[in-house]
């Protein structure tokens, strides 16, 4: 038997991967700058590729493009594709360089596989699955935008604009079959020392220094790997006017992260009470604003849509395997909106460097594995 045949039986492995096209949507994607704001260009390189396979679109008020695709021979609850247009900068004048292993940036920008191999994995899937022939379900696709400034397509996304309650979200930085069934919650704080301004030759004890506030709540913070599961980081500080003057503000930006929100919750009293103390020791004041960036979520191994997962990824001749992850996703937001959420592995390597690549066997790999989830469906 032919491995180019596509099999009717949906015994294995039987939809073909159409490399080269594979790669030319990829490089294509890869070549339009799409920070957020201009995922626009991105809409523009997907829509024209996927024209004839019967796919509906629209656009949600937030940017985020979505597809319905019908079943083929199928029907019941969609599931949901999803990947971001979105990258990091610097994008400008990306130029792909393909070399033997994977697809690099010449150097002098990101590449942005993060997060275009997932949407090229997606738009070739839906292309081979639909060549085959073979019965699917019907699959709802999610391009969002501006993720990687903050979740910001998916948080506003409208759970009502899909149907499907199972979603596979293209874009965790493991090695492809990761599925991540942990993930993080993440509060961010915004410190605002207050002290007292004086000149700093002639009367410095008539002043009280924000600066040295801030720098000794600092010294006070857990901060790192605080444990196996909590993280903390000073993100930036800014504060003072002059050499010459004692500064009477500094503003510090902190994150907190943990697999537990009950342990998320202990780490953000320890970090803003180290604030409070500071600000009370200099007889100084602190505004403390903080938010919830997103919520840690814990999938059962047994979940159907991890089972799904797993399922695709043994299909596709590969390992399942399940992590937890320190990094948040759009699936932080599907999931807190109700749409169980399963982030996989795409196999990127050093995303948001200019030496970030995608090895050319992780793109196929990723693109067979959302194959088999449409298949599988
Ligand atoms: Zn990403």
């Amino acid at each position: 038997m032919s491995g180019d045949v596509a099999r009717p039986d949906a015994g294995g492995g039987s939809v073909v991967i159409d490399a080269d096209r594979l790669l030319d949507t990829f490089l294509a994607l890869l070549s339009v700058d799409s920070y957020y704001g201009d995922e626009e260009r991105v809409v523009a390189v997907i829509k024209p590729r996927m024209e004839g396979l019967g796919i509906v679109w629209r656009s949600d008020p937030h940017g985020n493009l979505i597809g319905a695709w019908p079943g083929r021979e199928r029907d019941g609850e969609p599931i949901v594709l999803n990947a971001h247009m979105d990258t990091v900068r610097p994008t400008p004048g990306m130029v792909p360089v393909v070399k033997d292993d994977g697809v690099y940036s010449d150097g002098s920008s990101v590449l942005g596989a993060d997060d275009k191999a997932g949407v090229a994995a997606i738009m070739e899937a839906v292309r081979a699955v639909h060549a085959s022939g073979q019965p699917h379900a019907p699959i709802e696709l999610v391009f969002t935008v501006g993720e990687d400034v903050g979740h910001i397509g998916s948080k506003a996304f409208d759970p009502s604009e899909v149907r499907g309650r199972r979603c596979f979200v293209l874009d965790a930085g493991e090695a492809v079959g990761g599925v991540v069934t942990r993930a993080p919650g993440q509060r961010r704080f915004e410190f605002t020392f207050r002290g007292t301004a004086a000149h700093a030759g002639v009367e410095p004890e008539l002043g009280v220094s924000a600066i040295a506030m801030a720098a000794r709540a600092i010294d006070r913070m857990p901060l790192g790997r605080v444990d196996a599961i909590t993280t903390a980081n000073v993100g930036t500080i800014q504060g003072g006017q002059a050499y010459n003057i004692v500064a009477p503000e500094a503003v510090v930006n902190v994150e907190c992260r943990s697999l537990s929100e009950a342990r998320l919750e202990r780490q953000a009293a320890d970090v803003a009470g180290a604030a409070r103390q500071a600000a009370a020791d200099f007889g100084g004041a602190v505004d403390i604003e903080t938010h919830t960036f997103y919520t840690a979520y814990q999938l059962d191994d047994d979940d159907p849509a991890v089972r799904l997962a797993d399922a695709a990824i043994e299909a596709a001749g590969l390992e399942p395997r399940h992590v937890s992850t320190g990094g948040g996703s759009d699936a932080h937001e599907f999931n807190e909106k109700g749409i169980t959420s399963v982030c996989l592995g795409v196999g990127y390597v050093d995303v948001h460097t200019v030496t970030e690549f995608m090895p050319h066997e992780a793109l196929r790999d990723v693109t067979r594995v959302t194959t088999e989830l449409i298949r599988l469906a």
